[in-house]
């Protein structure tokens, strides 16, 4: 191939499948970037959105290259690095979240740097920066571009198909629960707990010493929550109650009083309006129920419950660099490894119908790996 070319995964149109093409590499144009060659690129849940035009604007055009999962060697800096892209060596292998690139350090979210999880100068909902795998290209290619200030640094004991998926499914559901701000020994209920977030959550849980309830409702997601070998309580929401729950854990924890009972915090991760609701009726009297899914239609909030038991719905999204990188220190330290369906590169198309059958876990390509 062509020095300048590489071979890439692109969506051509919306609701067709992925296409391997001959693109133009990118190349390094300022002083924060770092080119990566791909180790291995994430599938995740909002690829499959941007595919079927639930995204706009984005992508801009087509063809387009998803993945903002990325996990790979740096081959390339600037030849005037910035500080943040001089920390980093040629050969050093990184995870990439995809986001922000290119954030302006001097709008209203930029400055703000008081709040946790928002605290390193460069915030990650910018509103100038743009998306790796969305507004630009991602990692489905054999080489991205990323920002400096986008990266944390691969354990070397952690695969690159497993760092991958820690980009986002990772410090998404890291950042809820450090959101939830709870300390050890305290209870927190994981809603969606089976999923590609929620199996991460309940073992981050584990290692961030929370007492766990994971809470599913079906078969798949709940073999996998069990599977994992946390030390998690795992309910299944068709065939227990709310109440039932509360009244168990009241009992557990030697309290009488009904608004003592139940979980500290409550993270949310599914879609569906019984979900939210369950965590929201398992929290005790001023906790916090951390939203991280998206339900298009909204959630319905019970304002009586907001107002006489003063839950707290407070969103969450990623996680700062400096959290991204106490998020890869606590995955090497605590061998927390995401359950994950690997594929080549080649057999993205088959990594998605996968996907799409509903199993539990991340979805990852990995470059090395031959087509049999
Ligand atoms: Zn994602
Ligand atoms: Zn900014």
């Amino acid at each position: 191939m062509a020095k300048h070319q590489m071979k890439a995964q692109v969506i051509e149109a919306f609701n067709s499948p992925y296409v391997i093409k001959d693109v133009p590499k990118p190349e390094i144009e300022d002083e924060n970037e770092v080119l990566l060659k791909l180790h291995a690129a994430g599938y995740c849940h909002t690829d499959g959105m941007m595919c079927s035009g639930q995204c706009k604007p984005d992508p801009p055009k087509f063809p387009h290259i998803n993945s903002h999962e990325i996990a790979g060697e740096i081959v390339a800096l600037h030849s005037k690095p910035s500080k943040y892209a001089q920390e980093y060596n040629i050969g050093e292998r990184v995870i990439s979240t995809g986001r922000p690139f290119h954030p302006c350090g001097k709008c209203f979210e930029c400055l703000d740097t008081t709040r946790p999880g928002y605290d390193d100068g460069y915030s990650i909902v910018c509103p100038h920066c743009s998306f790796n795998g969305m507004s630009k290209d991602g990692g489905f290619a054999e080489y991205v571009v990323v920002d400096a200030r986008q990266v944390a640094r691969i354990p070397n004991n952690v695969k690159a198909t497993d760092a991958a998926p820690l980009s986002c499914a990772g410090i998404t559901i890291y950042g809820a629960l450090k959101k939830a701000a709870l300390q050890p020994g305290q209870r927190v209920a994981i809603i969606g707990a089976g999923g590609g977030l929620g199996h991460l959550g309940l073992r981050f849980a584990d290692a961030m010493g929370y007492r766990t309830i994971g809470v599913d409702a079906a078969d798949g997601p709940l073999d996998l929550a069990r599977s994992l070998g946390t030390k998690a309580d795992i309910v299944d929401a068709r065939t227990t109650k709310v109440e039932e729950l509360k009244t168990r854990l009241g009992q557990e924890d030697g309290k009488s009083v009904r608004e003592e009972m139940g979980v500290d915090a409550a993270v949310i991760l599914v879609e569906n309006q019984k979900g939210f609701d369950f965590g929201f009726d398992l929290v005790k009297n001023h906790g916090p129920c951390v939203v991280v899914s998206y339900a298009e239609a909204g959630f319905r909030i019970s304002s009586r419950d907001l107002v006489y038991r003063d839950i707290r719905v407070v969103g969450t999204i990623l996680g700062s660099i400096k959290m991204l990188q106490e998020m890869m220190d606590l995955v090497a330290k605590n061998d927390i490894r995401p359950v994950t369906t690997v594929l080549p590169f080649e057999k993205l198309n088959e990594l998605v119908e996968e996907y799409n059958k509903g199993k539990g876990g991340k979805f990852v390509v990995e470059m090395a790996l031959q087509c049999q």
